[in-house]
């Protein structure tokens, strides 16, 4: 049982670590899906940036324990590198949650490769940059509304390919096929990630025949035929479909919020008290995520104080 666990290791969840930590805050474990932490700011910033505490005019005066100065990248890097060492924070890198859901008084944590941890508190810190994983194959201009990353553009009648291996994409597929015409393609014939649940869902839609399979087998190629997405396999096939839905990975913020089931206000933003608290009791939201505009490395720090002194006092 994880006290704490925190989605994102940002510059926030980094932040909300140390600063429950200085709480006495035990057993805290931060959730990573990049390879290293503080992605975004390896990603999207240029090479020797200028990183301004107080960015974009947003004044902020720090409120917890992390002295954070302006810089640059590589200086912001090392200062968080230091801080992960000097506080010997638990990182689990390549973990991509897929979702957290509240069951009792505890939460379950699920990650994309189909393992599951149980929390007391979570702290969502995901930030804003997030996108779903894409085929490496190209998407013809023609077809590109009709290859999507969620299920939230189906129309009635529609000839449905779900792609992918995961808890998303059987989700997808054994929803789906009640009222489509639903093939779903994963590149292995075994379903290795997905959680008992879907195994038995799935099990139970693929024998009714309602939902048509095409596994073991790699798509190669996805081509225009006359607005309908025609789709090439690997072993030679081709089959065309009215829509591609993929899962394969990754998520925009709002489908991961989404399947977190918090209540969003009308620009998405997730509903929080003055602690940071979302709808669900014991669900923190933090940094980027948690405002509908704007966000800097400053305001995610307080916010990471903010929800720190609340957990403290709770556990
Ligand atoms: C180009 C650019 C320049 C900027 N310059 C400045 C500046 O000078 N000063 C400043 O204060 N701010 C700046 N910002 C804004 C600042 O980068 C953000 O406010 C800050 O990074 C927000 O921190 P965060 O921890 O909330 O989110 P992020 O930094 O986005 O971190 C989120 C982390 O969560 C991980 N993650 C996402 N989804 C999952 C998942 N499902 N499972 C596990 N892990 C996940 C990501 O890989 C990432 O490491 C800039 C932003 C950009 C894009």
């Amino acid at each position: 049982m994880i006290d704490l666990a925190i989605i994102g290791a940002g510059t926030t969840g980094i932040a909300t670590a140390i600063e429950a930590q200085k709480l006495r805050v035990k057993n805290i474990t931060l959730f990573e899906k990049g390879e290293e932490h503080s992605m975004t700011i390896r990603k999207f910033y240029k090479e020797g940036k200028r990183v301004d505490k107080d960015y974009k005019g947003q004044e902020v005066a720090l409120s917890g324990n992390i002295d954070f100065k302006d810089g640059n990248k590589e200086g912001t890097l090392e200062f968080f590198d230091n801080l992960i060492a000097n506080h010997t924070l638990e990182i689990k890198y390549k973990s991509d949650i897929e979702s957290v859901q509240k069951n009792g008084e505890f939460f379950t944590i699920h990650t994309s490769g189909g393992e599951s941890y149980e929390a007391r508190f979570v702290v969502i810190a995901i930030g804003k940059m997030g996108q779903p994983n894409k085929p490496s194959y190209s998407i013809p201009l023609p077809i590109r509304s009709f290859v999507n990353f969620n299920a939230n553009s189906v129309k009635a009648g529609e000839k449905l390919l779900i792609v992918g291996g995961g808890n998303s994409a059987v989700e997808y597929a054994y929803d789906l096929c009640n009222s489509f015409d639903t093939t779903l393609n994963y590149r292995r014939s075994e379903f290795a990630r997905i959680n008992e649940i879907n195994a038995e869902e799935l099990k139970k839609a693929i024998e009714s025949g309602k939902l048509k399979t095409k596994l073991g087998v790699d798509i190669v190629g996805l081509s225009d035929e006359s607005g309908k997405v025609g789709v090439e396999f690997a072993d030679g096939s081709k089959e065309v479909f009215d829509r591609a839905i993929y899962a394969i990975g990754g998520a925009t913020p709002l489908d991961f919020l989404q399947k977190c089931k918090l209540s969003l206000d009308e620009s998405n933003t997730p509903v929080v008290d003055e602690h940071c608290e979302s709808s669900i009791k014991g669900m923190f939201v933090a940094g980027d995520i948690a405002l509908s505009s704007g966000g800097s490395i400053a305001i995610g720090l307080n916010h990471a104080h903010t929800i720190a002194q609340e957990i403290a006092k709770r556990l």
